[in-house]
């Protein structure tokens, strides 16, 4: 399900599965001022970059009351020619809206559903993911609400789940809660895995059925992200490399080209691809490029 309705899974190409366009924490500190992506023009042309590079599609992971702008994202992807796929559900506490704590199950449960089935913000977009976020090291109980809410809309809808691991923790407690709530691990992506730093952890979690997500590529240049590197081919050689997705959840001006940052949205597709083909091979590199988003974005069981 993209900005423009449902399309063949054969179509989105090369994916990155947890970016964001434009976003904005609503909360004034200042420590949040470079999380803000407001310039349409900025975020068009990083977007370009990625289209040039090879990209095919972006799946924004920016939730409800985070700064979401499905009009620009739809703008965004037809000038650019990128497909993109929007995001329901929530973040992590920090980032919850007031007004979580005030409705209850039903009427969170009833505004999820709203906009999986009539679109997100009037705008008639619907989303092909389902956002949720824990915090460092803990679940706080307005989270585990939020667990429940996700895996709930996921059954009643077949949209996947996303989530978001501060810092990579609580991953396994997030999907042993899933699984108890009758979610398939398959329909499950667990993102920034790869900050906890742990080639077996990254294991533990596709052990278990999960897709996990590389995305804090790029922020060791010098070191031509080694650390990473060496993740994924430990996951290669256990035997896990069609559970492994890579992106850069770029959410931040000093990340992006077009904002005078860097490494940008083409740095997976040119300099990261190329550290990476010395180990593994061109196939396997598709695999987590393009093949496992498809499955995980179309659903994992061919009856949806
Ligand atoms: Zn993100």
């Amino acid at each position: 399900m993209t900005v423009d309705g449902l399309v063949e899974g054969s179509t989105l190409g090369i994916t990155y599965v947890h970016e964001h366009l434009m976003v904005k924490p609503q909360s004034d500190e200042p420590r949040f001022a470079d999380y803000t992506l407001q310039d349409e023009e900025a975020s068009t042309r990083e977007t370009d970059s990625f289209r040039a590079a090879g990209g095919g599609t972006i799946v924004e992971m920016t939730p409800l009351y985070y700064g979401r702008n499905i009009e620009a994202y739809r703008r965004i992807a037809h000038r650019t020619g990128v497909t993109v796929i929007c995001c329901t559900g929530f973040h992590k506490q920090e980032f919850l809206p007031p007004w979580f704590k005030e409705k209850n199950d039903t009427e969170l449960y009833e505004l999820l559903l709203d906009e999986i089935t009539n679109g997100m913000d009037g705008t008639g977009v619907r989303p092909g993911v389902i956002k949720l976020g824990t915090s460092l090291n803990e679940i706080t109980p307005d989270e585990e609400r939020s667990i429940r809410l996700a895996a709930r809309a996921h059954q009643e809808t077949g949209i996947p789940i996303s989530s978001h691991c501060d810092k990579g923790t609580m991953g396994m407690e997030q999907l042993k809660r899933l699984e108890n709530l009758g979610v398939d691990p398959a329909d499950v992506l667990l993102c920034h895995i790869d900050s906890k730093l742990d080639s077996a952890y990254a294991i533990e979690l596709c052990r278990e059925g999960a897709s996990i997500c590389i995305d804090h590529v790029g922020r060791e240049l010098a070191d031509h992200d080694k650390t990473r590197v060496k993740m994924i081919l430990a996951l290669l050689e256990a035997g896990y490399i069609d559970h492994v997705t890579l992106s850069g959840d770029m959410g931040k001006v000093n990340y992006l080209k077009a904002y005078g940052g860097k490494p940008g949205f083409s740095y997976i597709l040119t300099d990261l691809k190329q550290e990476l083909l010395r180990s593994i091979t061109q196939k396997e590199f598709f695999q987590i490029m393009v093949e496992n988003p498809r499955r995980i974005f179309t659903g994992h069981s061919e009856a949806r």
